[in-house]
């Protein structure tokens, strides 16, 4: 293609210029859209320690993607690494490569309502979530995918699904937001220690209060050993159902 080449013009010049531009730019655009239509717009950022870097695609909702860099990523590329600190151990290996990729519409088919998800090293948000949430649970909802992405270091996913599911809430509601209370149990007499997400983090973050400051490093462990119920014996000296006793009569 010719290069288009614009001097600088007076700006009374420059309008009279326009319906040759025009022209010119339509032939150019056209010309472009065939010949690349998979242009990416990628932002890459690393962490304050220079170990690990988060790339944004916000090629989906560019709209977003000033405000990702802005408000969002601070947070995530400051907390990659604290993640890492609360829940692995050593000898596990955290991902040196994080995607976040905006993506407009149903993100899962046919499970609407879904506003994030972490999958092969990387996290796909949904960008109307985004959007609607700048000021509510938008980076808390990456948090919690971001956890997922770290426990992933420990190579393998041998731990039940509610105890995967109560880590990731524990660093967001826990660690990342305790202001906001959100795992806090408003009925107790229902609360199961393996009801996943909020309430599994209100029951390990019991445990790590009360009986075991390691408990989460420990749970995130058997991802790649192994879980059974002695876990609780061995780390705490008391079964699951004596801690879950305990914990629901602490929550009246
Ligand atoms: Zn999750």
């Amino acid at each position: 293609m010719i290069p288009i080449m614009i001097p600088a013009l007076s700006l009374k010049n420059r309008w009279r210029l326009l319906p040759v531009l025009a022209l010119l730019l339509g032939a150019r655009a056209n010309a472009e859209t065939s010949a690349a239509p998979d242009a990416k717009l990628l932002d890459t950022f690393t962490t304050k320690d220079g170990k690990y870097t988060i790339t944004v695609d916000s090629t989906a909702s560019p709209d977003l993607r000033e405000w990702f860099a802005k408000n969002a990523i601070p947070k995530v590329v400051d907390w990659y690494p604290k993640i890492i600190d609360l829940i692995l151990s050593p000898g596990d290996k955290p991902p040196s490569k994080m995607t976040l990729t905006l993506k407009n519409g149903v993100i899962i088919p046919g499970n609407p309502g879904v506003p994030a998800y972490a999958s092969g090293g990387g996290i796909v948000v949904s960008s109307d979530f985004m959007r609607s949430q700048k000021d509510g649970e938008a980076v808390g909802c990456i948090i919690h995918e971001m956890t997922h992405i770290v426990q992933s270091g420990t190579g393998a996913s041998k731990a039940p699904g509610w105890s995967v599911e109560g880590v990731a809430d524990w660093v967001r509601w826990y660690q990342f937001e305790p202001r906001k209370k959100g795992a806090e149990i408003s009925d107790p007499s229902k609360a199961k220690y393996d009801a996943s997400y909020r309430v599994s983090a209100n029951f390990l973050n019991w445990v790590m209060k009360s009986h075991d400051k390691q408990i989460i490093k420990e749970l995130t462990h058997t991802m790649s050993t192994g879980y059974s119920d002695d876990f609780w014996i061995k780390t705490t000296g008391k079964s699951i159902s004596e801690l879950e006793a305990k914990w629901k009569k602490s929550l009246k």
